[in-house]
């Protein structure tokens, strides 16, 4: 293997969040190390308030690590190195460039309301990566037939499902050409007969080689796109391994009590 294949895509390391200050300050990540092969698919389990979503916003800078590193595609992110080996927090357009390279997906769907479907995927390109109308365009409407929504390219949010809503928001991050993509409970807001029509959208991307970090509840999902599946209680990974293991094999207590309470 060479060694571009060998680096990671994403590899974080000693992680720690602290929201706040002194004794006000809340720990959020306590130490977090994850490795994410390229080409791979990474999912996030844990209960509520463990610190899912903060993991993933630390991945792309929307939220400032307190202490550790996180690297994606070999680079350091946030931070440069000086031949003296201090760090310095890059300017604030290269932080930028940095983020763009990653998709992130919400819970929410976040979609412009006042665009169409079209015009929500053509927005970045035109807008952060100055690419004409008509090449955005192209390739907008390459993407939204990728997610099933070639009929409802005209379409506003409000006139959308919330599958589809997601299924515009999936389309609108790959039209930034990620490297990779983080998708934080990405079905939790949708009513149960759409969720299908997103797994199977995240699905597809996966197959197509796409590196993604997914924090779901979907234990069906896990088990049969993730190659890799990580447990966090309290602001740690408490277990992680390949699906067969960490969902049928638990050996942690607080992984066994989670399990039994979403599947
Ligand atoms: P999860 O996604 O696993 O539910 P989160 O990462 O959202 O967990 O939250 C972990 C903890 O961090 C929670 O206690 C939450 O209240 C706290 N937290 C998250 N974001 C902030 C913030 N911006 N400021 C202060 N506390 C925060
Ligand atoms: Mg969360």
């Amino acid at each position: 293997m060479s060694d571009v294949q060998a680096t990671p895509m994403v590899e974080a390391r000693g992680v720690h969040k602290v929201f706040g200050h002194g004794a006000e300050g809340l720990h959020v990540l306590r130490g977090v190390d994850l490795a994410v092969p390229r080409g791979s698919v990474t999912v996030i389990l844990g209960p509520s308030g463990s610190g899912k979503s903060t993991l993933l916003r630390c991945l792309n800078e929307l939220e400032q690590i307190t202490a550790g590193s996180v690297h994606v595609d070999g680079e350091l992110l946030g931070y440069r190195e000086d031949a003296q080996g201090v760090l310095h927090r890059l300017h604030p357009t290269r932080i930028a460039a940095q983020r763009s390279r990653i998709g992130m997906v919400f819970q929410r769907f976040h979609l412009f309301g006042h665009l169409t479907a079209l015009e929500n995927v053509m927005e970045a390109p035109v807008q952060v990566r100055g690419l004409s109308k008509r090449a955005a365009r192209t390739r907008a409407l390459e993407l939204l037939d990728r997610v099933g929504l070639t009929d409802r390219v005209e379409h506003y949010p409000a006139q959308l499902s919330g599958g589809q809503q997601q299924r515009v928001a999936i389309a609108r991050a790959l039209a930034m050409d990620p490297e990779l993509m983080l998708f934080d409970e990405p079905t939790s807001a949708l009513d149960p007969e759409l969720v299908g029509e997103v797994l199977t959208v995240m699905q597809d991307l996966a197959a197509s080689g796409m590196t993604m970090v997914v924090v779901t509840h979907e234990i069906g999902f896990a088990r049969e796109v993730a190659d890799h599946v990580v447990f966090m209680d309290d602001g740690a990974i408490v277990e992680q391994g390949p699906p067969a293991e960490v969902l049928d094999r638990p050996s942690e207590p607080r992984l066994q009590e989670f399990l039994a309470h979403v599947l």
